[in-house]
């Protein structure tokens, strides 16, 4: 097909479309791409350019593009049931999606996540559970209004789960509208701090007990991305801060959230990240890769004390009071399914965990550019920060690697790398190669 092909739908776009955290003054000059086809863990764009995805269409993809199997869950599904409500009524792939999470939630100690309830993507999953958290504490004695936040958080874009976001830049203007919340510091080693992750989680655990100490009696929950703070550039963090992050909430009666939207689903080599702290939250919100990849849905698991506070007469007004018109879609929730059991057979985590220490060595190569500053990577999740270079170096890197044929997004200085859990060990070398080769075309 001739290049003009994507030029000409790029100016329909133009004139039609607003997307997503898009400066639309400069849109066009990052070279969108018109994606047209997608197979495994290949990117189509309309001119026929075929482009490796190395950040799974956003961090969705587990198997990669078009699985078989999955197609074919989904086309069954749709054969029998497109839509019905889930209120008032129920649906077999709901029903069995549900089973299926709650069998492999984390566990560990008395507490045990019991039940599942449905959202469409992780900010509206985010929503739910804090307004969860509030009711719970309202539920069970005494109203606390507050929650505590992490310092380079982010949980979504709607008011709540913007509300316990820390990134400046995605936050600020919309403080007026925001809900009660305290920022705790965050576990975590960047901007070149030079103290170790040990040391690092320990001072944050520390400056959370003293925070709690001030305010705990009107925190309702403390919300986390375990082990990894995502979209601040892939921030790892040390295993203990969760450890004392539950501790203290249980100490404080406060829930503990695990936002699991970018790190579950295998994504960091255990099946939830709480997993590396053997620790099990109150709330655990899973989204993202639940579908493959596929189609918009997303939980919150909750515990049983959590959901028994909800019970009462209806009179008592103790019902959860949200849920949205395409809660559970059975399509959704089919794909879902059919993501989770296909990830059991083909023992996926345990492959993702293998495919993260590959990529990890692989990356350990990239040090010999100067222009390389730090690499932090947890599982199949890892980000390279690059030096300042003017403005958008990041940007710059992620373009040279497009024309190399890899797809790669960057946060900041900080090229992200999230290649599909299922991929293989020459395209890790293919995906890491190219990234090789722009380092060394921008610097
Ligand atoms: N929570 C975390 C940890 C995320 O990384 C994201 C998105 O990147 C969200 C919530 C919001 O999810 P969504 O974009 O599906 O609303």
């Amino acid at each position: 097909m001739p290049k003009t092909e994507s030029a000409a739908w790029l100016q329909r776009d133009a004139a039609a479309v607003w997307h997503p955290f898009t400066q639309h003054s400069r849109w066009l000059d990052d070279e969108p791409t018109v994606v047209e086809r997608a197979e495994g863990p290949w990117l189509y764009d309309i001119d026929g350019n075929r482009y490796l995805d190395g950040v799974s269409s956003l961090w969705v993809t587990t198997f990669g593009h078009g699985e078989p199997a999955i197609n074919d869950a989904i086309r069954e599904q749709l054969a029998r049931l497109d839509h019905a409500t889930f209120l008032g009524a129920t649906h077999r792939p709901g029903i069995e999606l549900a089973e299926e999470l709650l069998s492999t939630a984390p566990t560990g100690g008395e507490r045990a996540l019991g039940k599942v309830f449905f959202a469409g993507d992780g900010s509206s999953a985010v929503e739910a559970a804090l307004k969860m958290a509030y009711q719970y504490s309202v539920q069970t004695g005494r109203a606390r209004p507050l929650f505590v936040r992490l310092a380079e958080a982010y949980h979504g874009d709607t008011l709540g789960s913007v509300s316990v976001g820390g990134i400046g830049l995605f936050h600020a203007t919309y403080k007026p509208l925001l809900l009660k919340t305290v920022e705790a510091p965050s576990p975590a080693v960047f901007d070149r701090r030079t103290t170790d992750p040990a040391t690092a989680a320990a001072e944050a655990a520390a400056g959370l007990e003293s925070l709690m100490a001030e305010h705990g009696d009107e925190v309702c929950a403390i919300i986390v991305e375990p082990m990894v703070q995502a979209a601040a550039g892939i921030l790892t963090y040390d295993a203990s801060y969760l450890t004392a992050a539950r501790a203290l909430a249980d100490r404080h009666g406060a829930l503990l959230i695990c936002d699991e939207v970018a790190v579950g689903v295998g994504r960091t080599g255990r099946m939830w990240a709480s997993e590396h702290a053997g620790i099990v939250p109150d709330l655990l919100i899973a989204a993202k890769g639940l579908t493959a990849g596929y189609l918009p849905l997303s939980a919150v698991l909750a515990t049983d004390e959590v959901y028994n506070a909800f019970l009462g007469a209806p009179a008592e007004a103790r019902t959860f009071f949200h849920g949205h018109t395409y809660t559970a879609n059975p399509l959704c929730a089919a794909a879902a399914l059919a993501n989770l059991r296909l990830m059991r057979e083909r023992e996926l985590v345990k492959r993702a965990d293998e495919l993260g220490v590959l990529l990890g060595e692989r990356l350990a190569a990239l040090t010999r550019h100067e222009a390389v500053t730090g690499i932090r990577r947890l599982g199949v999740m890892a980000a390279v920060d690059v030096a300042d270079k003017g403005e958008r170096a990041g940007v710059a890197v992620c373009k040279a690697a497009k024309r190399r044929g890899v797809w790669l997004r960057p946060l900041g200085n900080s090229v992200v790398l999230m290649p599909p859990l299922a991929l293989r060990p020459e395209e890790t070398d293919l995906l890491v190669g190219a990234l090789d080769e722009a380092i060394a075309e921008v610097y």
